[in-house]
């Protein structure tokens, strides 16, 4: 009953592929429920409160986090998954577990880990994340990892280069046949966009890296933050970013909804098989598209690029580069959790990739300090 309300085209409890272990349904909460509640339990979940993607951090208390920025990504999911009567909860769940596999220090980390990893088949924050809620997450009594359901997994495995597809079974098999996820995997997938854009712009902002100034070259901010001082002539100008930055999500939510929703009224899909059968649905207008690329552009080269993320960046894949090449060259000062009794060096340096990725910014850099200074903590 409680999905009751749902669109035909929404994932279904009742019309799920179900988990790896069979287990019981939940009698209180739909599985999609359990699943968002196991990863809210999980550590790896605890663990991106102290991760970022573009500052590090401990640069100031106010950034976005990757706890913070899932928990953005679910919200704005919410909203579009509401408007079209969507499976909420399978949105929340792909949303809070999406960014479970990244490395410490954001981009840079990632790009390090798999160029340390190149002969060792590559790291990837995908592939990482679907391995920690499979394998790598040990708190259930009869199985690794959280045994959630192939939707929730589905969702999280976003993009997958086809021969890694071709060793993940079931869920590989959509890249190679070039089918579509569930409308909610889709979803979360353009929701991640929208909710890194906009902190993004607040955060650059607020760390002086970027100036409004810059930013009203671009329409959509233009558009809004005009608005809002013809709205309210007087108001200052911090209030002015927060006003502008929420009418833009308001704005890239609302032409979401609306676009996907004619597409869905187009292609007519009458349950969540059709679903996968056809086009990816969930998309903007091609005006509001141009804008949100515009968007990403902008902060590419403004932000991610700036001087100053750059010089932490160089910093990061440093650290990276030196804990992997430690660990490779001595397992055994990796924890034992890690190791197994003569590992390939193949599985060896899963395992030291493994207990990296695991890592915040802030235990990295200790543990950095532990290896390699003689008056390291
Ligand atoms: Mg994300």
């Amino acid at each position: 009953m409680r999905e009751a309300h749902l669109a035909p085209y929404a994932a279904k409890t009742a019309l799920s592929k179900g988990r790896r272990h069979k287990e019981p349904n939940p009698s209180t909460r739909t599985a999609f429920e359990r699943d968002r509640d196991r990863i809210i339990h999980c550590g790896a979940f605890r663990r991106l409160e102290y991760k970022t993607q573009v500052f590090v951090n401990h640069e100031s208390d106010l950034f976005r986090t990757r706890l913070t920025h899932s928990l953005e990504v679910a919200q704005i999911g919410r909203s579009v998954s509401d408007n079209l009567r969507l499976n909420s909860p399978l949105i929340e769940a792909i949303s809070l577990a999406h960014d479970l596999g990244h490395t410490p220090f954001g981009h840079a980390g990632q790009d390090e880990l798999n160029l340390c990893m190149q002969d060792f088949g590559g790291f990837e924050h995908n592939i990482q994340s679907l391995r920690v809620v499979e394998f790598l997450e040990k708190r259930y009594g009869h199985f690794d990892g959280l045994n959630l359901t192939f939707e929730t997994r589905e969702g999280i495995l976003k993009h997958c280069a086809l021969e890694k597809a071709l060793k993940l079974g079931e869920l590989g098999l959509r890249f190679i046949e070039q089918t579509s996820p569930s409308l909610e995997a889709q979803i979360v997938n353009v929701c991640d966009e929208i909710a890194y854009s906009n902190h993004d712009i607040d955060d650059g902002l607020r760390s002086g890296l970027i100036t409004v100034e810059q930013l009203l070259e671009l329409d959509l901010f233009a558009r809004f933050w005009r608005e809002t001082q013809k709205e309210i002539p007087d108001v200052p100008q911090r209030r002015c970013i927060y006003e502008t930055i929420r009418r833009m999500i308001g704005a890239l939510v609302l032409d979401l909804s609306n676009t996907t929703y004619q597409n869905i009224l187009n292609y007519n899909p009458k349950d969540i098989h059709a679903v996968r059968q056809l086009p990816v649905m969930v998309a903007f207008s091609e005006q509001m598209d141009q804008e949100a690329k515009m968007l990403k552009e902008f902060l590419f080269k403004n932000l991610y690029r700036h001087y100053q993320v750059n010089r932490m960046s160089s910093k990061a894949k440093l650290i990276i580069r030196r804990l992997f090449e430690v660990f490779m060259s001595d397992v055994s000062l990796l924890p034992p959790d890690y190791t197994v009794d003569n590992p390939t060096q193949k599985q060896k340096a899963r395992f030291v990739a493994d207990y990296i990725a695991g890592m915040t910014d802030r235990y990295a850099m200790r543990e950095y300090r532990r290896l390699f200074e003689v008056e390291g903590v």
